[in-house]
């Protein structure tokens, strides 16, 4: 005789930790398994990151604003199911551009395409989670997401750059840190393009200084150190001489204020994207 209950649901919760070498990983699980008529066991956690993960992918929605409150206990599992190391840097769950992501996830952690019939596909490394991204788009792969998504290649070449190849900053902000000296540097170079020594943002004893970071600094391309000071390089695409830098890292140099086009050549809307303007 059979005394286990034949029909019922079972329910779970609980937390599991990761351990490896000196660090802990907590993430939380609940389950159900329902015991008829035929064992189908649900599992919970694998569901809310699918879920999570494809309106990541279809809305382009925050996962900061998906897991709400505790957004951060659930990064390791969703750094798993993005096929990425569960301490990896995913500047990725930072951004808040719906476009962005959404570009940006097909590149670096494309859907990994389901075999029928086949249930969830399990992580290698952590088979108690599910693994729902496959490897990272190739350069070469770029054009037919152009093709699909309409687009601009550059663009697309951009974001590879910066999120496949890499490095990728230890420090996944999504934004630069605002820079508003630099800023000031554009407006205050005006019609001529030329910002004299006398004019730079700092004090006389740090204008070599300063000199030398810009040149360094992610706004190197668009200033030539002259002699007696910068001088602005107009919009190689339409020639014009205002242009503004920004903060979003998506941007390669400043944006023309009349084509509004980075050096790159991708055009940059005012909306939504005039919000991120490294502002003096
Ligand atoms: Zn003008
Ligand atoms: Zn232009």
């Amino acid at each position: 005789m059979d005394h286990l209950p034949r029909s019922g649901t079972l329910r779970w919760s609980g937390t599991l930790s990761f351990h490896e070498e000196a660090r802990t990983w907590i993430v939380p699980f609940s389950g159900t398994k329902t015991l008829a008529p035929r064992h189908t066991k649900v599992d919970r956690t694998a569901e809310k990151l699918t879920d999570w993960v494809s309106r990541m992918r279809t809305h382009g929605a925050s996962f900061r604003t998906l897991a709400g409150s505790g957004f951060r206990t659930w990064l390791p599992a969703l750094r798993v199911a993005l096929g990425l190391e569960p301490d990896a840097p995913v500047p990725l769950v930072n951004v808040r551009d719906p476009r962005l992501l959404r570009l940006e996830l097909q590149i670096v952690a494309p859907q990994l395409a389901r075999r029928r019939g086949a249930g969830v596909t399990r992580s290698p490394a952590y088979p108690m989670l599910p693994l729902l991204a496959g490897p990272p788009l190739t350069l070469g792969q770029l054009p037919a997401l152009s093709r699909r998504t309409g687009e601009p290649i550059q663009l697309l070449r951009r974001l590879h750059a910066l999120y496949v190849v890499g490095p990728v900053s230890t420090r996944p902000a999504w934004l630069h840190p605002a820079s508003p000296r630099a800023a000031g540097c554009y407006p205050a170079a005006g019609r001529t393009g030329f910002l004299g020594f006398d004019r730079l943002p700092v004090p006389e004893e740090h204008r070599d200084d300063f000199r030398r970071w810009l040149k360094r600094s992610r706004f190197a391309q668009d200033w030539q150190l002259t002699p007696d000071g910068l001088r602005l390089r107009t919009c190689e695409f339409c020639g014009h001489h205002r242009l503004s830098p920004s903060r979003l890292r998506e941007v390669s140099g400043a944006i023309c204020s009349r084509c509004r086009r980075d050096r790159a050549g991708v055009p940059w809307p005012a909306v939504p994207y005039d919000a991120y303007r490294d502002r003096p």
